[in-house]
């Protein structure tokens, strides 16, 4: 019975562009797809970009975008990666798709109906000049536990704290500098700490085959009680306020998901997507399909996802869908991080390995997923890209021991014998049952995503039919008299033998093995056509050179630093100068000369001074100006600034101030300290106005 099965990647966040860290899982999960679909199931590989959030919303501003055109933008430089290293994705979407709307709210709904969803009211950091609430990743300050200085809200990179951003020291808005205010609002949280999740959770994680032993052994931790009896598991805050690009929340003005809650919902939506676009378009009839697989028992549900992602899929993810009624995932399969040259490949960082130039090198794409490949086991571990050991794999495996056997052998079967295949003797009968019994142990290697076990294996017999080659030097038999029916046997057992390695290493060569299905005039190879030989008599097409070796210039230009980029010149002060004004509105600041009579320290508060000015008018002014930082009070006095006289007057905590001190500072005041009170030169009067 062909099997049902819909497989995904983790959603790549849409504010960038895909590095060889997306690109490792992609080869991972089409290898295994690519093997499922040559075993003859029903497979559904689907994608999208994960599209919302803070992060996005707020680069989107940064470019002069609407978030929707930014994610578009985004999504429209995905194909030549995608294309470019043959990962054969059946629908790829987007998560701010409305078939992702939809399904967010009815989840939703659905966790509500089931008791699971509260709200309450949580304090927050508020940007009081963008107005807005602030993720914690752009709030900055130093770290609670170990000092450092622009630590994140959430942990800090220098000692690996993790704390609550209202527990920085001296915290700051990381969009406009100012320090944030807390404010309160209510925020929803799935109830996971409800003892139906736990009990669900418990059980869910610990069931052999859903998640890895070493994954399993990690999510525990989040699920049993401490001493106190509290689990590190506890609700979750799936809302987050306006303005945010999202999805908003049913009956809840104002208030979106979080973007965690969404994204994986993305992946039932491209499904759906997937089940409309099969269906020609027809919503409803895709509606019903996608239904219709996601209510069958015998449908399963795998997703590849990083390390670095895993209490989102296998706890958060998993009570979501069976809380909302729904079938859970057969397993979630987790990798490591990718090490190129011994540097880290995480999401955040590192272009190592560009994967584009990679291409535009002309370097094989099939060289790349042999080598990832070759490296990866079913465990989360993280795998190196050390070039040497690529050149001596592709070079010495890949070329050196598989194409070789045909190259060595097709030129005789065209030429001496018209392009057919000969009889096979009982060496080569030998031969070629040894290779065939390889067949059950290489697609179970497969299926347990033990790809480097699958081709350790594969080069294992590909070095046993380079021995029958070396015994009978089919180059000799050639130049020899009589040796015709010799001849034709060896090359028909390479020939054949051939065959059966491309079967096995298809899954990871889907490129070569459609070349080498043309030369062999074979039909789309499948696993179970290792029963089967080619025979004698059968015409093969004419061989052309299979594939190239890589060559030490490419890796080197490969990992040659890009030039260095054209030194962006800061802007002045470090803020662009402000959209250009009329004269007519500058005449409307009346800025005048004031003298500074009596300046005083403000009690509660270590920002501000209170200064009493002389401005030339029957009566002094009080103002108050944040530059208790830079000057203590006698300094100032018997100083001319500059005051702007004409601004509305505003009543502050400490009393009415009645007007604002010129001060110069840069805007990043944490990078360059510093506020600079402006004086005129000598012989200004107070009351003069500055034109
Ligand atoms: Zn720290």
């Amino acid at each position: 019975m062909p099997r049902k099965l819909f497989v995904t990647t983790a959603l790549p966040y849409a504010n960038g562009t895909l590095h060889i860290g997306h690109m490792m899982e992609y080869i991972q999960a089409d290898i295994w797809v690519r093997f499922q679909r040559m075993q003859g199931h029903e497979v559904h590989f689907v994608c999208a970009d994960d599209a919302h959030g803070a992060p996005i919303m707020i680069a989107a501003d940064k470019a002069g975008k609407t978030p929707q055109q930014f994610v578009a933008d985004i999504a429209a430089g995905r194909k030549p990666y995608l294309d470019g290293f043959h990962i054969s994705f059946d629908n790829w979407h987007s998560t701010d798709a409305p078939e992702n709307h939809l399904l967010a709210q009815d989840i939703y709904r659905d966790l509500k109906k089931a008791g699971l969803i509260d709200s309450r009211s949580i304090e927050q950091f508020f940007d009081p000049q963008k107005n807005m609430f602030l993720p914690d990743r752009f709030i900055k300050g130093q770290c609670p536990k170990c000092g450092a200085k622009d630590q994140y809200g959430d942990n800090c990179e220098v000692c690996g704290a993790v704390y609550n951003p209202t527990e920085l020291i001296s915290p700051y808005s990381a969009l406009s500098g100012v320090t944030p205010v807390l404010r309160s609002s209510e925020h929803y949280f799935f109830r996971l700490s409800d003892p139906r999740c736990v009990e669900f959770l418990e059980a869910w994680t610990r069931q052999a085959g859903h998640l890895q032993v070493e994954v399993y052994n990690k999510i525990k931790e989040w699920l049993e009680p401490d001493e106190t009896g509290k689990r590190q598991l506890g609700d979750w805050d799936i809302s987050r306020d306006a303005p945010y690009f999202g999805i908003e929340i049913p009956d809840a003005p104002g208030k979106y998901f979080y973007v965690w809650l969404d994204a994986p919902i993305g992946y039932l939506a491209s499904l759906l997507n997937h089940f409309t676009r099969r269906s020609a378009g027809d919503a409803t009839e895709g509606a019903r399909r996608f239904a219709a697989f996601m209510e069958d028992p015998d449908s399963e549900q795998f997703h590849f996802i990083g390390k670095d992602i895993i209490t989102f899929h296998t706890l958060f993810w998993p009570a979501m869908l069976h809380f909302s009624g729904r079938k859970t995932p057969n397993a979630v399969f987790v990798h490591g991080f990718l090490t190129v040259n011994s540097e880290k490949m995480s999401k955040s960082r590192g272009t190592g390995l560009d994967p584009l130039k990679y291409l535009s090198l002309g370097m094989n794409a099939e060289w790349l997923r042999y080598y990832i490949a070759a490296k990866l086991n079913p465990r989360n571990e993280d795998i190196e890209f050390n070039p040497e050991d690529f050149m001596a794999r592709v070079n010495s495996d890949l070329v050196g021991k598989y194409i070789n056997i045909a190259s060595r052998a097709a030129g005789f079967i065209s030429k001496r014998f018209g392009g057919k295949l000969g009889a096979v003797a009982d060496d080569g009968a030998a031969l070629l049952q040894l290779l065939r019994a390889g067949a059950t142990d290489i697609a179970s290697h497969y299926e347990s995503r033990d790809f480097a076990r699958a081709l350790r294996e594969a080069m294992l017999l590909a070095d046993r039919v380079n021995e029958y080659v070396d015994q009978n030097k089919p180059w000799e038999l050639a130049k020899q008299q009589g040796m015709d029916e010799r001849l034709h046997q060896v090359c028909s057992t390479c020939i054949e033998s051939f065959r059966l390695l491309s079967i096995y290493l298809k899954p990871v060569l889907p490129v070569l093995a459609a070349r080498v299905e043309e030369f062999l005039q074979s039909g789309p190879l499948v696993f179970d056509d290792a029963a089967r030989t080619l025979g004698a008599g059968h015409a093969i097409g004419e061989y052309r050179h299979l594939m190239q070796r890589v060559e030490l210039k490419q890796l080197e230009t490969l990992f040659e630093a890009p030039p260095a980029p054209v030194e962006q010149v800061a802007p002045p002060g470090g803020e662009d100068i402000a959209g250009t004004i009329a004269i007519d509105d500058f005449a409307k600041i009346d800025l005048r000369i004031a003298k500074i009579v009596d300046c005083q320290a403000v009690e509660g508060s270590t920002k501000l001074l209170r200064l009493t000015l002389d401005v030339g008018e029957a009566a002094t002014r009080t103002v108050f100006s944040g530059i208790a930082s830079a000057y203590k009070p006698e300094d100032l006095i018997g100083q001319l600034t500059v005051v702007v006289a004409n601004l509305a007057p505003r009543k502050m905590k400490f009393g009415l101030s009645e007007g604002m001190v010129l001060a110069a500072s840069h805007a990043d005041e944490k990078a360059n300290p510093g506020i600079f009170v402006l004086h005129p030169s000598a012989g200004a009067k107070p009351g003069m106005r500055v034109r």
